[in-house]
């Protein structure tokens, strides 16, 4: 069959049989009326410590909730001052706001896309924190993520780390989820390792942090009627578990389906002005989007041609977060070189989904060479 589209992404390509595997684990759930909680939690949970290597996980409603937890945890309260990225997804910045901190936004390099050493250590000088909050964005790790922990650890800084978008991907060969002081991560259904709903966990190699997690997402409970804290009620379902659990056996294949398509962009679009741009080599990504920079002035055309040809697309993110409306009442302050702004218009994601054809790529890639050969 001709390929006449391609999405953006699509939530529906799975591995044969993994459908009726978890619609049976459905009914077995429904029929013992585990919804919430139960062994399936406990087992999810098993394998993602196991798989990242971080002693301890804590399962909770969604990736957002699961930043509020880390910063309520490691103590972050009224009024500190917590860093932010300037090119994240609006939650990493909501989330320091709803535990009552002030965000102060810090702006990404404009080639790593993420933050760098130098301006984080200036922002450390500038605003002295209580925590910073570093993101690994579009599957990628922090390329100075080593360098980042050490600076924060020196300079009494906590460092959580958001890690929505980066299931399985490793710094120096380390997973950055389980090797972090405390990360968390999201498994939205449209994440690399997604659940059948909303759904996130919290990681960490701290014992005592990880069982104050488990109280703050269950209602600061110490045991079923007594509250030693206040929390949340931020439980995981037990069908988000069983999916979660299920995809967890099918992760490599699906990661290395991504990471194809990813290098297939690299390999096939060389040379155009859609520069394709990967995460540097002491990382190891999870394939999670394809990122691609292009003059602001030529991205609209571009998009143009995508639409015409049914080609979907995105830009991850389409603004900073220091020039949000929502910003202004909260930003304590910002180090702004304006790069976040320029990634916000210069970048152009293109299709990348776990079990994307060859047929689809070439697709893609057709309908951006020909559109540079107008
Ligand atoms: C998706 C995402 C979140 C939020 O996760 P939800 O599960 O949607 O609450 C936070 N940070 C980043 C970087 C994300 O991509």
């Amino acid at each position: 069959m001709s390929v006449e589209q391609v999405p953006f992404i699509t939530l529906n390509r799975f591995e044969d049989g993994f459908r009726d595997t978890f619609l049976e684990g459905v009914a077995k759930l429904f029929d013992n009326t585990q919804f919430v909680g139960g062994p399936v939690v406990g087992e999810v949970e098993q394998k993602l410590s196991k798989q990242t290597g971080a002693k301890y996980v804590v399962g909770c409603a969604n990736g957002t909730d699961a930043i509020q937890i880390a910063l309520r945890a490691v103590g972050v309260d009224k009024n500190d001052v917590v860093l932010v990225p300037d090119m994240t997804f609006w939650a990493t910045f909501e989330a320091v706001v709803n535990v009552g901190a002030n965000p102060a936004t810090v702006d990404v390099n404009r080639e790593t896309l993420h933050w760098d050493v130098e301006t984080f250590t200036s922002a450390i000088e500038k605003f002295k924190p209580k925590a910073a909050i570093m993101v690994h964005l579009y599957g990628w790790g922090c390329p100075d993520t080593m360098l980042i922990r050490k600076a924060a650890k020196d300079a009494g800084v906590i460092l959580i780390e958001d890690g929505a978008q980066c299931y399985g991907t490793k710094v120096d060969g380390e997973s950055i989820l389980g090797s972090a002081y405390i990360s968390t991560t999201s498994f939205y259904p449209a994440k690399v390792l997604g659940a059948s709903g909303d759904a996130g966990a919290i990681f960490t190699n701290d014992e005592k942090l990880s069982v104050v997690c488990r109280q703050l997402v269950n209602h600061g409970r110490t045991d079923h009627y007594s509250h030693g804290l206040i929390g949340w009620n931020s439980r995981i379902g037990a069908y988000e578990s069983l999916f979660l659990n299920l995809s967890l056996d099918h992760i490599d294949a699906r990661l290395e389906s991504r990471r194809k398509a990813v290098d297939y962009y690299v390999k096939h679009l060389e040379g155009l002005p859609l520069k394709i741009v990967t995460s540097k080599d002491h990382v190891h990504e999870n394939g999670y989007c394809s990122v691609g920079l292009i003059d602001p002035a030529l991205r609209p055309a571009l998009i143009e041609s995508l639409k015409a040809a049914k080609v979907g697309y995105g830009t991850i993110y389409p603004g900073a977060m220091s020039l949000q409306s929502g910003a202004k009442d909260h930003l304590v302050g910002k180090i702004d070189f304006g790069n976040a702004h320029y990634i916000s218009q210069a970048v152009l994601n293109l299709p990348c989904f776990a079990y994307i054809t060859e047929e689809e790529l070439k697709y893609v890639v057709d309908v951006v060479k020909k559109h540079f050969q107008k």
